[in-house]
């Protein structure tokens, strides 16, 4: 396809998605607009909390964000931090959605100067199987609009010369992706919020949410930094398993998994990609250290299910961090030749947000319409459109139609992704 047709493409896909030519998702979710200064408290300041802090800042709401932690520190630190629409985003009205996150970042980007490398991803595998579908991943994205394509071995070595795609006969190139250090983004995008007036309060975690006795709209957020009176609540607690059903009173089902990220000391640029190889994902931020992720979570036996119960973010001790950052740091050798003496900086569990359908959850509380929740993954690929979407529909009552899939009453079915 070629590229006026393509946009043209793009263009139907937004007509069709905003058009709502979509299935509705369960009954329609009540929302009222909100008083221009009313008060919205921001539950999570992650990287979804942040862009839906700014988006409701700068849009003159009076904005607290809350975070029991620091701002980025959960799934937010311990992620790849890819932005995409690629193979993986399925059916059409998410990929449509990822899209739109994918230019969104690029408004923000302009609007607040972020640092955000685009330069587009390669991707391969080692099964003969999983290749094949690969490249029918590559045609279905084609035809929604998105330039991805099948390189030669040899098209694919011109374009990211150090790299070794071993016995790999294509490769798919996914050209406008693009990866962000996701704790220096938030934070920007936090300081970019105070900066139109939110009050942004780190180390502080919502206990309870009442209801006040005067007006039912009202809430009191009972902290352990104090009791904070709300007009409206916005729940962004990423992985959290408990917050949804706490604070938004409805079951938000979710298999959050975990992966290992390592980021290492600064290096002189070595690659300009996202490189997706078989077994790891690696790229380079702009201030040079290479972020490495393994495609594969944690062997599934006895000794590692009681250990992850408790959803740890380390390892338990220096030397194991460090196996495991070797591991990554080999196999990412494989892939990666010529490189200087690679040393890990960090080395992080993240642990994913992930609905049981593998889908993004965003929209009003079934139970409670003044509670509103955006709990997904592909978070860094989304934060940017969802902060946009949700500080619309917040302000105006407005639903966009575009989240009709990814409402909270929707059924969860369970899809195995990620
Ligand atoms: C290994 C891994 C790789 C990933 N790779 C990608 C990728 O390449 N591309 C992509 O798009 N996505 C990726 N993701 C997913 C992405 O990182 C997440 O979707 C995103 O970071 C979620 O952001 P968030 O702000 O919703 O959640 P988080 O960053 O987890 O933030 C939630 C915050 O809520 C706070 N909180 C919870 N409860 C309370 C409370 N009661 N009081 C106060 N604070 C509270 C927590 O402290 C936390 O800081 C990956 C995730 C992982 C783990």
């Amino acid at each position: 396809m070629n590229d006026s047709k393509q946009v043209q493409r793009r263009q139907f896909n937004r007509w069709l998605v905003s058009a709502s030519l979509i299935p509705m998702a369960g009954k329609v979710l009540a929302l009222e607009a909100l008083r221009p200064k009313a008060r919205v408290a921001v539950v999570g300041a992650g990287i979804v909390g942040s862009a839906i802090t700014y988006h409701l800042a700068k849009r003159g709401l009076d904005v607290t964000l809350l975070d029991r932690n620091a701002v980025a520190s959960a799934s937010s630190h311990g992620t790849f931090a890819w932005i995409n629409a690629s193979w993986a985003k399925q059916p059409e009205s998410y990929h449509a959605l990822n899209q739109m996150g994918v230019d969104a970042w690029h408004r923000l980007q302009q609007a607040l100067n972020l640092p955000i490398k685009w330069g587009g991803s390669l991707e391969w595998f080692a099964a003969a199987e999983r290749q094949d579908r690969l490249s029918r991943d590559v045609q279905e994205q084609q035809a929604w609009g998105e330039p991805a394509k099948m390189l030669t071995q040899l098209e694919a070595s011109a374009l990211e010369p150090r790299v070794a795609f071993g016995g790999a006969g294509h490769v798919a190139l996914s050209p406008r992706d693009g990866a962000l250090d996701p704790v220096l983004v938030s934070q920007r995008l936090v300081n970019a919020a105070k900066s139109h007036g939110a009050r942004v309060i780190e180390h502080c975690e919502v206990l309870r949410v009442d209801e006040t006795a005067e007006d039912q709209r009202q809430k009191i957020l009972g902290t352990s930094c104090g009791d904070i009176a709300v007009d409206r609540l916005v729940l962004a607690t990423g992985a959290d398993p408990s917050a949804i059903q706490t604070f938004a009173g409805f079951d938000l089902p979710q298999r959050s998994t975990p992966g290992v990220i390592v980021i290492t000391q600064p290096m002189p640029p070595v690659l300009s990609h996202i490189v997706v190889a078989p077994g790891i994902h690696i790229h380079q931020r702009l201030d040079g250290r290479l972020v490495l992720g393994e495609q594969e979570g944690a062997p599934e036996n006895a000794a590692h299910k009681l250990r992850l119960t408790a959803r740890p973010t380390r390892f338990p001790n220096a030397a194991t961090a460090s196996q495991h950052a070797q591991r990554l740091i080999t196999l990412a050798s494989e892939y990666l030749t010529g490189l200087p003496e690679v040393n890990a900086e960090e080395v992080i569990i993240g642990w994913r947000p992930l609905p049981l359908d593998g889908h993004p959850v965003i929209g009003p509380s079934p139970a409670d319409p003044n509670a509103y929740v955006a709990v997904m993954h592909s978070g860094v690929s989304l934060a940017a459109i969802v902060g946009e979407l949700v500080a619309e529909e917040i302000l105006t009552g407005e639903r966009a139609p575009v989240l009709t899939p990814f409402r909270a009453d929707r059924g969860f079915e369970s899809v195995k992704r990620y």
